[in-house]
């Protein structure tokens, strides 16, 4: 194996005291549609219903902590308000992302996003909603929906009024691999058997479309169809939805960039051996799918979340891993 490059041509910037790696204690949530194959990745499920792991999140309905280090047991939302030097420049009063894994055991609900100036207008000033999946497994067979076949909002508004959702709907097979972009107004639902990574901006808006007529507690969810038609993009741009992939090798590490937005940019690094990755100067999410190996000495493992402090220059990865990476 070759070694990296020493880290000593990093220079640090002005305000970052040093390089950080914030483990992130993962938020397990149990869910109507969830399973136990996050149990693969090392949690700990207390039911066989986990249907979420808020791996990266400051979300106030799940808040991850810092699992080791000078921070340790500090929560991410905490760090975001008083340690804002950790993330570099970044702006705003929330942290911006929310990275989870997602088991769905059965179909989750049909729904869309609005983007920010609907939201802002609509939502009290709430923020719209992107968000992109990679799928890390899928059973024989598993599909998704990733948006929809009416020519116009018209004939979407129609079509929903008289339920004819099987026609309207898009749904596709996938397999392990794929990787889709939901920018807001695109329809999306996950269904049952696929196991994916989400990495979403941070925000609660969504609307349902449709919920296949089922009964929570007794009584059918909330369905948001006057919103859901004013920010449905019609007709579907299929080729938004899979943005072309560009591939980099450095050292013993292939990078796949999936997918630039102005919310964030989303690499797939696969190492096998050892690599010195240059990082951008703002903080970076990563995500453990699979593997295990040594982020600079320190072991990252399958299921592992983290944060690479703003300003952290090169990484050297060694081992046989692979990991999701998430810049704003
Ligand atoms: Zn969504």
């Amino acid at each position: 194996m070759r070694g990296c490059a020493k880290a000593s041509a990093f220079v640090q910037p002005r305000g970052c005291r040093m390089k950080q790696i914030l483990y992130m204690e993962p938020v397990l949530k149990e869910r109507i549609w969830g399973g136990e194959r996050l149990r693969d990745f090392g949690y700990s499920l207390q039911s066989d219903r986990v249907g979420e792991c808020w791996g990266v999140s400051a979300h106030p309905n799940g808040c991850c902590r810092v699992r080791s280090g000078p921070y340790d047991g500090r929560t991410l939302a905490d760090l975001w308000s008083s340690e804002r030097e950790l993330f570099g420049g970044a702006e705003g009063e929330d942290f911006p992302l929310l990275i989870k894994l997602i088991d769905a055991r059965t179909d989750l609900s049909i729904q869309v996003h609005p983007d920010d100036r609907y939201a802002f207008e609509n939502e009290n000033g709430a923020k719209g909603k992107t968000e992109c999946w990679y799928v890390v497994d899928a059973t024989e067979g598993a599909t998704i929906i990733i948006g929809h076949h009416a020519e116009s909002r018209e004939e979407f508004r129609r079509m929903v009024g008289e339920h004819r959702y099987s026609e309207l709907l898009r749904e596709i097979p996938v397999k392990a691999g794929d990787f889709f972009q939901i920018d807001p107004g695109c329809v999306h639902a996950i269904k049952g058997g696929t196991l994916i990574l989400e990495t979403q901006t941070n925000s609660d808006v969504t609307y349902r479309i449709y919920d296949y007529d089922r009964l929570q507690n007794g009584a059918l969810r909330p369905l948001h169809t006057k919103q859901a038609i004013d920010v449905v993009e019609a007709p579907f741009c299929e080729a938004k939805s899979r943005p072309e992939k560009t591939v980099t090798r450095i050292g013993d590490c292939t990078l796949t960039c999936f997918s630039r937005r102005p919310q964030y940019t989303v690499y797939l690094a696969e190492t096998d051996g050892t690599a010195d990755i240059p990082l951008s100067g703002m903080f970076h999410t990563m995500s453990v799918l699979s593997g295990s190996g040594f982020i600079d000495g320190s072991r990252v493992t399958k299921g592992d979340h983290l944060i690479l402090s703003a300003g952290y220059g090169n990484i050297c990865a060694v081992g046989s891993f692979t990991a999701m990476i998430t810049r704003v």
